[in-house]
């Protein structure tokens, strides 16, 4: 049996997983990371936006506030430090209807609750910045950024590594019993014991929750986001990052254009229910996942509040047209043969027994166990800030103890 020489085990190498390794790390106490896939930042990490979110749309006092504007700050840090390619671009939020000013203008009071600079842009202002976009107001936020999250990833691994930490990829966590003080877990790679388990394992974190008898209290229900991109021909469409405004019952934030770090324009993501939790197409079909979905009363609940937003999401996943009219609402110019199939990502979102949406980053402490159970966007902006939260609470509780 390998074990860790100081006890923590982090489970998952995704950006919050390698995060709260670092930290960790650098407060003197390396962990091993445990990865399920062949490679680091395959799920989550690795199909996102790359956006370096503000802080813009949070619930002011929130975790999602807190530490996105934290992480931010963090990110840019670590991608200067670590001479990542990255850019402070800014970005825009676009009212084209006149029902959206007044949630314009509550975005704009949440934005500034949350500390960040936030100018209003007039119509014209709209189109010096965004030749194409036609709006009715706008909002720009001069902080938000691009960056490549996978390439981020690596990097925090190899600070890891300096720092005496390890990772470990082909380890899926199968089991995990406990023995006096002592974890045992058991992975496709061999069994590891370790007095602490950090569990980051995104889509699948409910499920490693419960393999050490924990009741997560929540249940992962897969949202896939897809993605259009726009012909390199066409890509001057778009200077930047243009957003609408979101519809606040949603936790998404409504398909947008983004002028990725590799100068790529990526249209979306929807958000549709996948029927896999690792599920990147309607090819992609787990009949496990889905018994387990419909086992879960919380799942019926959220369907029965969210069905007809569900249908129009699975209606313009179908529909190249649909999808074309919502990227048009910002874009006007906009034509079917600008865009071509792009990539896609599922977000592991926590829903509660009563059916909601969780909103805000979810993590859970019992003895001998860290839960991450629920780190949806903004958590790779705000993946550094995270694993400061966890690395510290861990270290109180342990001088505490
Ligand atoms: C479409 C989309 C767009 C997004 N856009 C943005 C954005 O622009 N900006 C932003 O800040 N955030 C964005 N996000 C959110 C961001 O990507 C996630 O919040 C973040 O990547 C979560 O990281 P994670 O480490 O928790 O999860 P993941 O990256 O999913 O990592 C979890 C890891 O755990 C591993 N694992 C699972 N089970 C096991 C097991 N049993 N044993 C060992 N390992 C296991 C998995 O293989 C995986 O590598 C977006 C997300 C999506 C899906």
């Amino acid at each position: 049996m390998n074990s860790d020489r100081d006890g923590a085990i982090v489970i998952g190498g995704g950006i919050v997983g390698l995060a709260t390794a670092l930290a960790m790390a650098e407060r003197g106490h390396p962990p091993i990371v445990l990865e399920a896939e062949h490679r680091l930042a395959l799920h989550q990490t690795g199909h996102n936006s790359g956006v370096i979110h503000s802080g813009l749309y949070y619930k002011p006092g929130s975790s999602k506030a807190r530490m996105c504007r934290a992480g931010l700050e963090a990110m840019y840090r670590f991608c200067a430090e670590e001479n990542i390619p990255h850019r402070r671009c800014g970005k825009m939020v676009v009212a084209v209807r006149p029902e959206e000013l007044p949630r314009l203008a509550d975005l704009e009071e949440r934005g500034r609750a949350n500390g960040v600079a936030v100018r209003r842009l007039t119509p014209e202002e709209i189109q010096e910045r965004e030749p194409e976009v036609l709006g009715l107001a706008g909002l720009w936020v001069e902080e938000t950024g691009v960056v490549n999250y996978s390439q981020v990833s690596e990097r925090m691994a190899r600070r890891l590594a300096k720092l005496g930490g390890e990772v470990r990829v082909n380890h899926r966590v199968l089991a995990i019993r406990r023995e006096k003080s002592a974890q045992i877990v058991e992975t496709t790679g061999g069994l590891l014991r370790g007095s602490l388990l950090i569990n980051c394992a995104g889509l699948q974190c409910d499920r490693v929750a419960r393999l050490a008898a924990v009741d997560p209290g929540i249940r992962i229900v897969p949202f896939r986001g897809e993605y259009y991109v726009l012909r390199a021909e066409r890509a001057s469409l778009v200077r930047g990052l243009i957003y609408p405004v979101p519809d606040p019952a949603m936790p998404f934030l409504g398909v947008h254009f983004t002028r990725g770090i590799d100068d790529v324009v990526e249209a979306g993501p929807n958000a549709v229910l996948a029927l896999k939790r690792e599920g990147y197409s309607w090819k992609d079909v787990s009949l496990t996942d889905i018994a387990d979905m419909a086992a879960f009363p919380g799942f019926w609940r959220m369907m029965r509040r969210q069905w007809r937003t569900g249908i129009s999401e699975v209606q313009r996943s179908l529909s190249r047209r649909r999808f074309l009219e919502s990227l048009q609402s910002l874009v006007p110019a906009l034509t079917d043969a600008d865009i071509e199939r792009g990539g896609s990502g599922v977000r592991a979102q926590a829903v509660g027994a009563d059916g909601r949406l969780i909103d805000d980053f979810h993590i859970q402490i019992v003895p001998g166990m860290v839960n991450v159970l629920n780190a949806p966007s903004p958590a790779a902006t705000a993946s550094l800030a995270i694993g400061r939260e966890i690395s510290e609470r861990i270290l109180a509780m342990r001088t505490a103890a």
